[in-house]
């Protein structure tokens, strides 16, 4: 059974290249490990057999840490052995000038509108950090 989680929003410091906090696994995965817990317990769960987490691209997390602190940190509840499921959010500029959205490339970090050149962009998407759902048994 795969139970969506509404609330699920971290809220770090995210953080990039100037000079911001940088994100740290072990405390990311902390609290991934709280927020699924406490929805399966909450809904029952014996088991959590996968976290399904959306990631900014803006956060240089690396996938493989992420789990690997998990299943260090899940040992003995009810998350041992769990999968997390990492969906990756691409960087997403809004133009200030035309209001279109348009994909950063996360290499170049180029905040230049595609189409009309101005380089005003929002950060629309590429900060977040969330829990989406877990699969219990
Ligand atoms: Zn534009």
């Amino acid at each position: 059974m795969v139970l969506p989680i509404a609330d699920s929003r971290l809220v770090f410091p995210i953080l990039h290249k100037q000079g911001i906090k940088k994100l740290h696994e072990l405390s990311v995965t902390e609290e991934i490990l709280k927020i699924a817990v406490r929805h399966g317990q909450k809904n029952g769960a014996k088991k959590i057999v996968r976290i399904y987490l959306a990631i900014g691209d803006l956060s240089d997390l690396i996938d493989e840490w992420v789990q690997r602190y998990f299943d260090y940190l899940a040992k003995d509840s009810i998350a041992q052995n769990a999968k997390l499921e990492i969906e990756r959010v691409p960087i997403t500029g809004l133009c200030d000038k035309c209001d279109k959205p348009f994909v950063v490339d996360k290499v170049k970090m180029d905040f230049h509108c595609p189409d009309c050149g101005e380089k005003g962009a929002e950060l629309l998407k590429g900060r977040e950090f969330t829990v989406k759902s877990i699969e219990i048994e």
